[in-house]
């Protein structure tokens, strides 16, 4: 099987150097117009303008998180592009000055369910802020996230459910296919009229925003290879696989991601677009898949629940009453260096909001640290080793 080639502009607008490979694991450098990445990497969600529950100096100085994520949805309800736009791009609005990758608006507006209606055009939906009507298609997406101004937009698509029939899933796949068109279109024009408020300039790139791919067809394996011809055909700058995690078996996820990983453009950065849980990463880089996002470290951090490097820990749980030892033993981040998990159960029985911030703080701690893990072994061709261990100690001491 050999991958699909693809293009790209002159000089890109990112640049992916591949600096080692295991069997299908890839560790390598995403060169960003805001600085260089290093690959596998985890981005924290930052849906509102905010990492829920962390500071962005936290992100930045302790955690070192290269790029989080932005949510088309969320800030072109509110504030709205205007008030971004004004306040110059959203980098500038809310004070992160590192790499950040933006989503479309499709799989929030395909999670409201009842409340939209899809049409060629795009889809119409009642807003969860005021109750208005909204349209958001392809064209609408690209100018939002050209306000937004990110480093990485990717196009609107619309999203299958996991358990999709063939017929649906396909003509679901059929309908992002054009909108990836649409979004290509509406996009370069963007760019060459300067609509992106995050140019910067960037050695050897051309300082312009990229555009990523999504790549559908639910669990049907010929749909998802018709999806990777077309996209590929169109040319993005990366590839993402959507439509996983949606409701479908966790052995059907990784199916898809086997067999449609290694088929994407070997030179270009590959995304598995809201997935998963600590093990679901590891597992997903030896597929090989290099980016991943996922709202699991923040909103089980709100929830009291902790991951850890020996399984799940529920801080609520009457066990930790009196457990003087840290969340993990084995993580070297501030909560886990200062804080008991009896300190934690108080503070989360208690209702303090200190509870989640810091269950959160640990939480993007141990993911991020788990890719740091993840990419050094690929380098140095323990990954296989790594990847061993670490299932092994996640399953020592669950709940
Ligand atoms: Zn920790």
């Amino acid at each position: 099987m050999t991958a699909y080639e693809t293009r790209t502009s002159n000089p890109p607008a990112l640049r992916f150097e591949r600096l080692a490979q295991q069997d299908e694991a890839r560790a390598g450098i995403l060169h960003t117009r805001r600085g260089p990445i290093e690959t596998p990497v985890f981005m924290p969600v930052g849906t509102a303008g905010t990492v829920k529950g962390i500071r962005f100096e936290e992100l930045e100085r302790e955690l070192d998180a290269k790029i989080i994520l932005g949510n088309t949805y969320h800030l072109w309800l509110r504030p709205g592009i205007e008030t971004i736009r004004a306040c110059g791009g959203l980098h500038r609005f809310i004070g992160w000055e590192r790499a950040m990758l933006t989503d479309s608006g499709g799989f929030q507006v395909w999670s409201l369910g009842a409340l939209r209606k899809i049409t060629e055009e795009g889809t119409e939906f009642r807003s969860h802020v005021d109750g208005s009507l909204q349209f958001l298609s392809p064209e609408v997406s690209m100018e939002v996230q050209a306000a937004l101004g990110a480093e990485i937009v990717m196009v609107f698509d619309e999203c299958a459910p996991g358990e999709a029939t063939h017929e649906v899933a396909q003509k679901s796949m059929e309908l992002t296919a054009r909108w990836a068109r649409r979004s290509r279109s509406a996009f370069d024009q963007l760019q060459a009229a300067r609509a992106d408020t995050g140019y910067v300039e960037a050695t050897g790139l051309s300082g312009a925003q990229a555009l990523f791919g999504i790549i559908q067809g639910a669990s049907h394996s010929d749909l998802r290879r018709t999806s990777l011809e077309g996209t590929v055909e169109i040319g993005f700058d990366g590839y993402a696989i959507g439509g996983l995690s949606v409701g479908e078996e966790k052995s059907v996820m990784f199916e898809v991601i086997e067999e449609v990983a290694p088929l994407m453009p070997s030179e270009q950065p590959r995304y598995l677009m809201g997935v998963g849980t600590p093990e679901d990463l590891v597992e997903a880089v030896a597929r090989g898949i290099d980016m991943f996002d996922c709202v699991l470290p923040t909103r089980n951090g709100r929830t009291g629940q902790a991951f850890t490097s020996r399984g799940k820990v529920n801080i609520k749980n009457s066990q930790w009453a009196r457990a003087t030892l840290p969340l993990d033993e084995n993580c070297g981040c501030s909560v886990c260096q200062k804080h008991s998990r009896a300190y934690l159960r108080h503070l989360y029985l208690a209702g303090e909001m200190l509870a989640s911030m810091l269950i959160t703080h640990h939480n993007l701690a141990f993911f991020l640290d788990t890719m740091r893990g993840v990419r050094q072994s690929i380098r140095s061709g323990g990954f296989p080793k790594f990847r061993r261990e670490f299932t092994e100690r996640l399953n020592t001491s669950g709940e």
